[in-house]
């Protein structure tokens, strides 16, 4: 008979990239001699990898099949997992080990009782909603995606406004699916992609470059920098005037999801981050952790550091569990990152130099994303395999 420990209930609030890798990690490493009970919560009733393939969906919404996982029950050494759908957290007693829910759909409040809560609810992009799928079912997500790529093919002009990785792989597809929409984009920042080495603004501009080289006239695309977009004058602070009839992609403002959570008493940076220690415990709390996004870990909010996070937070979680004694503080990492710039064209960069650049690196990126995604929509395996 396996040892049980039916008295352990971990509850985890999101089943993102870190949610989803926390609960597998933790299955894997607690073999099969334990049997424990998860809970996911997440508001909408699928999973949904967010990557690359997030904005080509926006140009080709049948990739979106690719990206989602319509349910996850398999788990590794037969753990027990509930899933629960549809809910969005409204309270957290710490004094009763609570959490409270409310069903999207009835509107009723539910509590659900936790040994250990994780916090894994990602953030999103108030000016770009459309990037995080919200409430609704698969079927909903699509056709949202549908009707926006008809937008985009509709649109006479673009604007994107930012000049981070987000920003960069956008104009990238967009180049890639409409060379003929001519595209304005506004960057407050003196560089695109400003936390890099020089070299990769560099590369950007080159790149566009490139592309105006196969545009008409009237096509072009027109990189302005160090300036700000008025949207209600659709001008710039410095004087530029913008198209009034463009598609604006907003590529800016990624803001954790914790609203309301400071009303249960989990401290927050100024910013919204939930303020962690370096084994993920919530400031003040004794068995409340938070990973990914939405913490306050200083590292680049990226899938893959939500992929390290996880690891480590699931092999502590699993000692605890077994009675081992050793916990891991986490190092922040500095990762190397590949933004591409269409499919034939991207970069390899890390924050003091650049690994790489070229048509290998365009191709590099859909390769590893497929192969993430080949793990991520089958259900079979997004449990009990690591995906990332
Ligand atoms: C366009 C784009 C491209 C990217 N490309 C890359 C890349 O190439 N490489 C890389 O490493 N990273 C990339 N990232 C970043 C990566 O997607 C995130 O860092 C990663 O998804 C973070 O994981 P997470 O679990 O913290 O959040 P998420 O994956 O966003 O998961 C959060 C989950 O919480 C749920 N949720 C939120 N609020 C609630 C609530 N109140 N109640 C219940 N559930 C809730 C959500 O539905 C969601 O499922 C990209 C991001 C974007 C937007």
């Amino acid at each position: 008979m396996p040892d049980t420990v039916p008295s352990i209930r971990v509850v985890v609030v999101g089943g993102g990239v870190s949610g989803i890798l926390f609960t597998s990690g933790l299955f894997r490493r607690l073999g099969k001699n334990f049997h424990l009970h998860v809970t996911i919560i997440d508001k909408k009733p699928y999973f949904e990898y967010i990557g690359t393939g997030t904005l080509r969906a926006m140009f080709n919404p049948s990739h979106h099949d690719n990206m989602v996982n319509p349910g996850f029950t398999k788990t590794a050494n037969g753990h027990e997992l509930e899933v629960l759908h549809g809910k969005v957290l409204t309270n957290i007693d710490k004094t009763s080990n609570t959490i409270t829910l409310r069903d999207n759909a009835s509107s009723a409040e539910m509590m659900v009782e936790y040994d250990y809560l994780y916090i894994a609810t990602g953030c999103s992009y108030s000016k770009f909603p459309i990037l995080k799928p919200d409430f609704g079912s698969i079927e909903e997500r699509r056709s949202q995606l549908e009707e926006f790529s008809q937008q985009i093919k509709a649109a006479p002009h673009v604007i994107i406004i930012g000049g981070g990785s987000f920003a960069c792989e956008l104009l990238g597809e967009l180049n890639d699916y409409y060379p003929n929409i001519p595209i304005t984009l506004v960057n407050t920042r003196p560089n695109m992609l400003d936390r890099a080495p020089q070299g990769a603004h560099d590369y950007v501009m080159r790149f566009v470059d490139k592309a105006n080289a196969k545009r008409k006239e009237d096509e072009k695309i027109k990189v302005i920098l160090n300036d700000m977009v008025h949207l209600k004058t659709n001008t710039t602070n410095k004087g530029v005037e913008l198209p009034t009839n463009a598609l604006i992609f907003s590529c800016y403002g990624a803001a954790p999801n914790t609203s309301g959570f400071g009303d249960f008493n989990i401290p927050l940076t100024a910013e919204g981050h939930i303020k962690v220690d370096l084994y993920f415990k919530v400031e003040g709390t004794n068995n409340i952790y938070a990973l990914g996004d939405v913490n306050n870990i200083a590292e680049e909010k990226m899938a893959a550091t939500a992929r390290l996070q996880a690891k480590v937070a699931s092999t502590n979680l699993a000692n605890l569990i077994q009675g081992k004694p050793k916990q891991i503080e986490y190092e922040p990492k500095e990762m190397v990152q590949v933004v591409s710039l269409g499919k034939k064209d991207g970069m390899m960069i890390k924050t003091s130099s650049i690994a790489g650049t070229g048509r290998m690196f365009g191709w590099m990126k859909g390769k590893v994303e497929n192969l993430v995604l080949n793990t991520v929509r089958n259900p079979e395996s997004l449990l009990s395999k690591q995906f990332y």
